[in-house]
């Protein structure tokens, strides 16, 4: 193990991800530290969390925000300074003093900071699907420009990452694998009757059977967008073709993907559901470490089940199958319709069963096109979420 102690910049540090991340930390508090620590609007949360992990800096959304923070954070002789904004989020990212930056901001939003590490050659612990999906390409190539350290921390790639062959860096050919089987639980509306879809609240919707997230993952989890946004986020990691990636419904979340070799061999990881694996795999690589999670008991379990993902009932995940073909611009336009339509169903604007449409609708209406450029992307994403506002619209009249 390096003496020296790696420290970290947490991008969501209130949110699951982030609160699971800071668990695993305090647990090896001779192997990590916090440099800085971000949220959007939690400032109460961050404070405690501030006070607990001292780290040098803070960053909120709004000005105000900040100011609070400030003055909480003074007032218990904690000497974090609060920032405030995007640049700050990138540049607590970016800082020199940093090793390991978690992406964990959920979202568009999540983009830019963790481009910033990635710039800045960090070992980047990839929670963020959504950036991802956005700029595949272009991300994976300031990846390699700077020699950055992408690691997985999304379940199910994170597997994946465990059971390809030593030494796999991306493209399947030449590697023996033939196949990467994603796993998906299938949701809390796996077997719920097709015609009570549309009645679905946002309770219902969040409240998964395996895993305790945030909200928008868990609405992605109930359409499978979320496997569908896996999908792409597997292209680009691993360098497999759509046809390559298959989704495979296993109800009890305990093997978290698997990697199929053409010699018939098929490698898994398995384990209780709980994100603090992944996190300390990705964080101590190649070593291993401690992370707090109760060891598989097989006796216990009993069964383990696998089905075939039912596309009349989750049409998004053959959306993000059309958008990952298409290319250009359309996993970014998915992304942010998927986005807006998630936000109004939490809402209780939009209905459950119409996520799909609205993000169906959009990728009808934008016109594909290869995406340049950073800007190519965010005009893509703007683009995507006026049409999805209005498609909604149409629904509320
Ligand atoms: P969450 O909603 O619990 O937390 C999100 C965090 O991002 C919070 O700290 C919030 O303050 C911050 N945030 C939200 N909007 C922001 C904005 N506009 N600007 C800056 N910060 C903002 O979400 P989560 O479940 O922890 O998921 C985070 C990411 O990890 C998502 O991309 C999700 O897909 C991915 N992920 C989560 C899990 C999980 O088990 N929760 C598993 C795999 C992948
Ligand atoms: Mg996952």
């Amino acid at each position: 193990m390096n003496s020296r102690k790696k420290l970290l910049t947490v991008l969501g540090a209130t949110g699951s991800i982030g609160v699971s991340t800071l668990d695993v930390v305090a647990r090896h508090p001779e192997r990590y530290g916090i440099f800085a620590l971000t949220a959007h609007r939690q400032v109460d949360k961050l404070f405690e969390q501030c006070r607990a992990c001292r780290p040098a800096y803070a960053v909120v959304d709004q000005p105000a925000d900040a100011q609070r923070l400030q003055a909480l954070l003074d007032g218990v002789g904690c000497c974090t300074e609060v920032l405030a904004g995007p640049e700050a989020l990138a540049a607590v990212s970016a800082a020199p003093e940093v090793d390991m930056v978690m992406a964990a901001i959920v979202g568009a939003a999540g983009l830019v900071p963790t481009l910033a590490a990635a710039r800045a050659g960090k070992r980047i612990l990839l929670a963020n699907k959504e950036a991802l999906v956005m700029s595949g390409a272009l991300f994976m190539q300031e990846v390699a420009a700077s020699g950055a350290e992408l690691l997985p921390i999304d379940s199910e790639h994170n597997a994946i990452f465990q059971t390809l062959p030593a030494g796999f860096e991306r493209g399947l050919q030449g590697s023996g694998v033939t196949r990467i089987l994603l796993t998906a639980s299938g949701g809390p509306f796996r077997s719920m009757p097709l015609a009570s879809l549309s009645s679905v609240t946002p309770e219902m919707a969040v409240a998964h059977p395996n895993w305790v997230m945030g909200r928008k993952i868990s609405v992605d989890s109930a359409t499978m967008m979320n496997k569908g946004l896996e999908v792409i986020e597997a292209h680009w990691l691993f360098g497999a073709p759509a046809e390559q990636i298959e989704v495979v419904i296993h109800p009890q979340s305990v093997i978290h993907s698997m990697v199929a070799y053409e010699d018939g061999s098929v490698l898994a990881q398995l384990g209780n559901p709980d994100m603090r694996t992944p996190i300390a795999h990705a964080m101590a690589f190649p070593e291993r470490i401690g992370a707090g999670v109760r060891p598989l008991d097989f006796f216990e379990l009993g069964q383990l089940s696998f089905e075939r993902p039912d596309l009349d009932r989750f049409p998004c995940l053959a959306l993000a199958y059309r958008a990952l073909k298409q290319g250009g611009i359309a996993p970014a336009v998915l992304n942010a319709a998927n986005e807006v339509a998630v936000a109004c169903f939490l809402e209780g604007k939009l209905r459950f069963d119409r996520i799909g449409t609205v993000v169906e609708a959009c990728l009808n209406v934008i016109p594909g096109q290869t995406v340049e450029s950073l800007e190519g992307v965010f005009e893509a994403d703007r683009k995507a979420r006026v049409v999805a506002a209005s498609q909604v619209e149409a629904f509320v009249r």
